[in-house]
């Protein structure tokens, strides 16, 4: 058997390990440290914006809700389309999520149905405390639209941006445009600390909140003394230390995803009934996924057909995110719209994209799904 092909696993840029071992030789080995600072600045700089570093993406989305004090009760508008961490979190404030269709030009959050959405809600007296708006794929949301719809309303933005560090639009980086936004360092995205995420925002007040909530939100003095709920939810020194490492990588990593999903679309696109994810003509993205699509009406071969055959060339492709309308976890919950995201998820797959795949790998997905198709 041929050795594996990843979907997107972790790429090392050689520099990590021996942050990792000064962390030691000074013994910051938690909870915090000089590595966690120097992360958050060099983040900081990055995006021109405030950054508080954590444990998950997951943490991140949540404690932003919270600072945009999200509670109990209170409706929170979510893109249909996307992974279940991004409304996970707003259940964890007890809040009631409200799905948003996908617009078919561009797989994200259709800027119409929510303007239409908010139009109604309003009226019924019943506007949500925040939008959770995804960057899917690495591939930045209409914020154009989407930011003066939603100033209409005086509702505020939480950026998932989890999947699209470096990307841009509108001539700005993706996660710079929520009231507050999250990243995820999961070992599977652009860059990674094995585990963590970073919340961001252009308000230092938010990030200074968010810091007290995920440092167990113990009040200053000598004492413990505790006025909130709090969290442990802050990224380790250690893993701090690996993300140092993988931020000097990240603009090489950017160029390599972006290279990847430029071959597939040369050696496949021309197929007939083969196609991808749109990139607007303002975006660019850091082309987390190469998402391809298969036309039911050209190709009798379905996405989980095409996976299992790349399978049996040990070759991991993945389906498209599961529309959260058609979770049973969500069920009880609305959907607006819904059949766009649904169309999407029944033609898509998700190909190798990894920063780490050599031009070899490469050419065997690629004569893997031509000889299959
Ligand atoms: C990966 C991801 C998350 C979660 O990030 P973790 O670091 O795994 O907690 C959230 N939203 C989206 C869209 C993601 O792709």
């Amino acid at each position: 058997m041929k050795e594996r092909i990843f979907l997107s696993p972790p790429d090392m840029g050689g520099s990590e390990q021996g942050l990792v071992a000064e962390a030691f030789a000074s013994n910051w080995i938690a909870p915090l440290g000089p590595f966690v600072d120097r992360f958050e600045q060099e983040l900081g700089a990055y995006l021109d914006s405030h950054v508080c570093a954590l444990a998950s993406g997951t943490s991140a989305l949540h404690l932003g809700l919270l600072t945009l004090g999200v509670g109990a009760g209170d409706r929170v508008y979510c893109s249909d389309f996307t992974f279940s961490a991004s409304c996970n979190v707003i259940r964890y404030c007890n809040a009631e999520p409200v799905f948003i269709d996908s617009e078919p030009d561009s797989w994200q959050m259709d800027p119409d149905l929510l303007a239409q959405k908010l139009d109604e809600d309003d009226k019924a007296g019943k506007l949500p405390k925040a939008v959770v708006v995804v960057d899917l794929y690495g591939i930045c949301a209409d914020f154009e639209r989407i930011e003066k719809i939603c100033d209409r309303y005086g509702i505020p933005i939480l950026e998932d941006s989890a999947e699209a560090l470096c990307s841009t639009r509108f001539g700005r980086h993706c996660g710079t445009f929520g009231k507050v936004s999250g990243f995820s360092f999961n070992g599977n995205k652009i860059i990674t600390t094995s585990g963590g995420g970073a919340l961001v925002s252009k308000d230092e007040s938010i990030v200074k909140r968010a810091r007290f909530l995920a440092t167990q939100a113990r009040e200053p003095g000598p004492c413990y003394h505790h006025l909130t709920i709090g969290y442990n939810y802050r990224l380790s020194n250690i893993l701090a230390a690996v993300g140092c490492g993988q931020m000097k990588v990240l603009d090489r990593h950017f160029e390599r995803r972006r290279a990847i999903n430029q071959r597939y679309m040369a050696e496949l696109g021309n197929i007939d009934g083969i196609g991808f994810m749109p990139e607007p003509g303002d975006a660019v993205s850091n082309k987390w996924l190469t998402v391809m699509t298969i036309d039911p009406n050209v190709i009798k071969k379905t996405p989980e057909d095409l996976r299992l055959a790349l399978e049996s060339e040990n070759i991991e492709a993945r389906h498209a995110w599961k529309p959260m309308h058609l979770q049973p976890v969500f069920e009880p919950f609305e959907c607006v719209g819904g059949a766009v995201c649904e169309e999407i998820f029944d033609r898509s797959i998700c190909l190798p994209s990894g920063s780490s795949l050599t031009d070899d790998d490469q050419t065997r997905v690629i004569n893997a799904v031509k000889k299959y198709l």
